[in-house]
């Protein structure tokens, strides 16, 4: 039967109907493709395809072989460029998680995870230190999740002024005193919803979950801010996402997802706790939602929680 749960951390509200919820969980492993595309422009070989790069981990000269992780402007910036607008002055940045054109984020090992969010660290420090107001990470994976080239790659987005769903979410967390992300966490596994609780990181489908799958990852000192998160932490969060969307596709298959970073703004020192959420985009918005701002849920997420907890074991078991 349906159930009507509020979101602590966002103030969404969202309608659980599991009711509604029909989808089959029967997936086999996709294997992985070719680690070589000739026109892809992300692929080795094809470093003048983009932009000039902005840095690069591992070797060789710039726009040439020899990189892991590779930073370059995105060839069509949402924000920023000679001829934007007021307030749509920015950076725009595609961060190639690696050489290897089918080693999506579900496949990078325990160095090249932490690597790729090293450098996202790093990157979102520059952009901070060049004073936008607010640096958004995030990773696309699949078309449905606005994906355009399939080289697995994340984003890095520099903007002028502090969007609204982040100031709210400032706004909730200063008027409770106290870390409703943290709680977030505590509330959701006291009712089934803990994915990962390894003392270095969490990893939750939170009980107002908004969609099928929808988890949560942070580490228990990820502090306020980003760019500002201890080594430690850093790598515990990394090495966790990678283990959550490796979960999801055992159990949903091949399915796109965003990650996206839940950050505070560049400047000050207001009270938070960044997490990132991994969004599997397996349900559409329709018109009740769109209507009136209230997600509906299929998959109650203690159940969500369950089917992750085992994929993760099972992985670990083969
Ligand atoms: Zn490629």
């Amino acid at each position: 039967m349906p159930e009507l749960r509020d979101d602590p951390v966002t103030g969404r509200r969202v309608l659980l109907a599991p009711g509604r919820a029909a989808r089959p969980h029967t997936v086999a492993a996709t294997p992985p493709g070719p680690s070589l595309v000739e026109d892809c422009p992300f692929c080795p070989g094809n470093e003048h395809d983009t932009p000039p790069e902005r840095c690069r981990t591992g070797a060789g000269d710039p726009d040439t072989p020899g990189w892991r992780v590779r930073v370059v402007p995105n060839l069509y910036p949402i924000v920023g460029g000679a001829d934007a607008g007021p307030g749509a002055h920015g950076a725009h940045e595609v961060v190639v998680m690696g050489p290897d054109h089918s080693c999506d984020l579900a496949r990078l090992d325990d160095a090249g995870v932490e690597e790729l969010f090293w450098v996202l660290r790093e990157r979102a420090r520059v952009h901070v230190a060049a004073g936008f107001a607010h640096v958004q990470a995030l990773v696309n994976h699949g078309r449905a999740a606005g994906a355009s080239i399939a080289h697995p790659h994340a984003q890095v987005l520099a903007i002028e002024f502090v969007p609204p769903l982040v100031r709210e979410v400032m706004g909730r967390f200063a008027a409770a005193a106290s870390d409703i992300v943290a709680a977030d966490f505590d509330t959701s596994r006291a009712k089934g919803g803990a994915v990962i609780a390894d003392g270095s990181s969490w990893a939750w489908c939170p009980w107002a979950a908004a969609s099928p799958y929808e988890t949560r990852v942070s580490a228990p000192d990820a502090g306020a801010r980003f760019d500002l998160t201890p080594d430690g932490s850093l790598a515990a969060v990394a090495r966790a996402t990678r283990d959550v969307v490796a979960a999801l596709a055992r159990v949903l298959g091949d399915a796109a997802y965003n990650v996206v970073v839940h950050d505070a703004p560049a400047a000050g020192d207001a009270p938070y706790h960044w997490y990132l959420s991994v969004v599997p985009r397996v349900s559409i918005l329709a018109g009740f939602e769109l209507g009136t701002g209230v997600m509906v849920n299929t998959v109650p997420p203690d159940d969500a929680a369950e089917r992750l907890r085992q994929a993760i074991a099972g992985a670990d078991a083969a």
